[in-house]
């Protein structure tokens, strides 16, 4: 795939005319999930469906992980001592259950479900995530967000935000960054998104009106979701090309269907992925682990009953840039 696919998005004048647009074709790719252990003694294990060999990125999201429902009875929950990230933000959105969140600036907070908690690593942060003795269920997403190469050293940062559901057409949706169905998250993003929850009734289907300058992808949690014609089925993320000026998302079950819809503009910059580390070249990766290794730039996390994460052996290939030249 190459940039010259992104076909010129038309220019309408007049206002609009949805009998019309409803019609038109968007290009709808199924990306299936793999099977990631998290590690640790008792790991639970998660559904990724970003990266993959056929997409690194939708927008700047350029991780996804899928996990649940867990009977933390069962799984042993989320144990994930603290480890170091860069260049990226951390993204955690539940669904049942919670997690005791606590990170080198000192911010010590509970992920719930329907709460959005956005961590921005910039130059260099560490955060702890355990899920706490009041969860018998864990079940939710846990996303990252590439940031632009000008603003890599970003402020580290942490928020929290508890979206206000909107309702329409059968279903109740939850806008955790940027704008959809007339509702705008007031948490700051370093290029132009889209994170939200929609919840559908049974049966119930309903269009969006979207940026046709960003694409998409439909992470279907629950049910069975047909995304502008192509079916997705749970734990697939449906990838939608850029171009398409609406979306439509109908629930062939007679459950109710979950999804996460998230959204960008193209992300324009190859970055190389490495464990938490995001770069732009080897080096970086290779400085951030020494970096890790050596305690510094990363700060501490206090409160955590445990030792930090040490960083995985470095890979005997050349790390590779992904993303814009495919
Ligand atoms: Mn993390």
């Amino acid at each position: 795939m190459s940039k010259a696919e992104t076909k010129p998005v038309e220019m309408r004048c007049g206002g609009p005319a949805d009998g019309e647009r409803a019609t038109e074709a968007v290009r709808v790719d199924v990306l299936t999930s793999r099977d990631v252990p998290l590690g640790g003694p008792r790991a639970m294990t998660v559904r990724r469906t970003l990266p993959q060999r056929a997409r690194t990125l939708i927008g700047a999201w350029c991780f996804a992980d899928h996990y649940g429902p867990d009977d933390v009875s069962v799984t042993g929950g989320m144990d994930v001592a603290p480890h170091p990230h860069t260049g990226l933000q951390t993204v955690s959105w539940l669904f049942s259950g919670e997690i005791e969140h606590r990170d080198s600036l000192g911010s010590h907070a509970f992920v719930r479900p329907g709460e959005l908690n956005l961590m921005t690593g910039g130059h260099g942060i560490s955060h702890s995530e355990v899920s706490t003795p009041r969860t018998t269920v864990l079940h939710g997403v846990q996303l990252w967000v590439a940031l632009p190469e000008a603003l890599r050293d970003a402020d580290r940062d942490f928020q929290h935000h508890a979206p206000e559901p909107v309702r329409a057409d059968g279903a109740e949706i939850r806008v955790f960054l940027g704008s959809l169905a007339g509702h705008t998250s007031p948490v700051r993003t370093f290029t132009p998104l889209l994170g939200a929850e929609i919840v559908l009734q049974p049966r119930a289907a309903l269009t969006l009106a979207v940026d046709p300058g960003f694409e998409h992808g439909l992470l279907v949690d629950q049910g069975k979701v047909r995304l502008s014609g192509t079916l997705v089925g749970r734990a697939e993320l449906g990838y939608a090309h850029p171009g398409a000026d609406a979306l439509t998302l109908a629930n062939e079950s007679d459950d109710i269907a979950r999804t996460v819809l998230l959204g960008g503009t193209p992300f324009e910059e190859e970055i190389v992925m490495w464990w938490n580390f995001i770069g732009r070249s080897a080096e970086d990766i290779v400085q951030a682990r020494q970096d890790w290794m050596e305690g510094r730039r990363f700060g501490e996390v206090q409160g955590y009953d445990g030792a930090p994460l040490p960083a995985p052996e470095l890979p005997t290939v050349p790390l590779k840039p992904r993303g814009k030249r495919r």
